[in-house]
């Protein structure tokens, strides 16, 4: 009855979604903060509003305020969907048909390995060199390679590839470069530039982390207008509800408390990787709302467990031929303390 695909599918499993207020949720990189008074206004106003009718398709009050925040030439660059999840299953329906190849390092994000399962497409993983270093395979022209996709920061390392090393990779690929910059607002550079020089590289962005909105959904894409002209055509109806809609336009223009939220989180992540390197992990330095930690004796699996059976919910990752970890989120001061604490027990 079913697609043979899906036999050999597994769900994909984002990480544990307990009931709110019943633990420390330290392990979806979400914002430990609300998101800005003036985004929850905008709300409450847009749930008065005509509910009964469809939303706009484009959801063009979003790509106008995020033109100017971005300071991109104009609302043609952007593409919006129901998170950046949303964006990133359009762009593999959109480059990658069945029985080609999408690229990836490894370890980074796999929902792009789900997303070519559906597809019917094939994956192939690059593994990351010591210190989170791409090597040159990554950049390679392939012919059957039609997509490849780079989180910039990495998850889980949080680690961050250059511009101009992404721009070099972008000219020797023979394909679209997807740089998902999910947790760029934490890092101090990124890709928005080269997306205007290059029609081969695209930016995808989530509101899901440094705008605290990970209950709405809203993601977006920026790139090139003939490309988000052609991705357009292949998006749901209606991708963006209302609600959302308004939400995301409402915090475009928000950018203090943005740049505000980001300092704080940061200085949350840089204490909370001293403290671990001070009780033994290797840290590897972040540039996201995350850390990657491994120690070189304990079982990560059981302080994971021992965490979890005292409330706190960090992310036990473990990858073949490369190893085993925890990423954990940034959370507030006393969320991290009380996590900090509960570690340096399990030891
Ligand atoms: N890209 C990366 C690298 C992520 O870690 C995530 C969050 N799981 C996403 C994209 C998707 O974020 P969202 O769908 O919430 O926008």
């Amino acid at each position: 009855m079913f697609r043979p695909v899906l036999a050999k599918m597994l769900p994909y499993t984002p990480g544990e979604q307990p009931a709110p207020g019943k633990c420390v949720k330290l392990n979806t990189n979400e914002n430990p903060y609300p998101p800005p008074p003036a985004v929850i206004d905008a709300i409450c106003s847009a749930a008065k509003g005509p509910l009964n009718r469809y939303p706009d398709p484009m959801a063009n009050s979003f790509r106008i305020a995020a033109a100017n925040a971005l300071g991109l030439p104009g609302p043609e660059w952007i593409l919006a969907g129901n998170g950046s999840d949303d964006i990133l299953t359009i762009l593999v329906r959109g480059f990658v048909g069945e029985g080609q190849r999408l690229r990836l390092p490894y370890p980074s994000y796999i929902l792009y390995r789900t997303l070519a399962d559906i597809q019917g497409a094939a994956w192939e993983q690059v593994p990351f060199q010591d210190g989170w270093k791409l090597p040159a395979a990554f950049g390679e022209a392939d012919d059957d390679v039609r997509l490849v996709f780079l989180p910039n920061p990495n998850s889980p390392s949080g680690t961050i590839v250059s511009p101009a090393e992404v721009a070099k990779i972008a000219e020797s690929l023979s394909c679209p470069l997807v740089v998902d910059e999910a947790y760029a607002d934490f890092a101090d550079t990124n890709c928005l530039d080269l997306v205007q020089k290059n029609d081969r590289i695209m930016v995808t962005r989530t509101l899901s982390k440094s705008y605290g909105l990970a209950g709405m959904r809203f993601g977006f894409l920026v790139a090139q207008p003939q490309v988000i002209s052609e991705l357009s055509k292949i998006k749901d109806s209606y991708n963006c509800d209302a609600l959302a809609i308004a939400a995301a336009t409402a915090a475009m223009g928000c950018s203090e408390w943005l740049a505000e939220i980001c300092i704080k989180m940061n200085a949350t992540r840089d204490r909370m990787a001293t403290k671990l390197a001070e009780i033994g992990f290797d840290v590897t330095p972040s540039h996201a709302n995350f850390v990657w930690c491994q120690h070189p004796t304990a079982d990560h699996k059981a302080i994971y467990e021992f965490l979890k059976s005292n409330q706190i919910l960090v992310r036990y990752m473990d990858f073949p031929t490369w190893g085993d970890g925890l990423r954990i989120s940034v959370g507030t001061d006393d969320q991290i303390d009380a996590c900090l604490m509960m570690i340096e027990r399990a030891l």
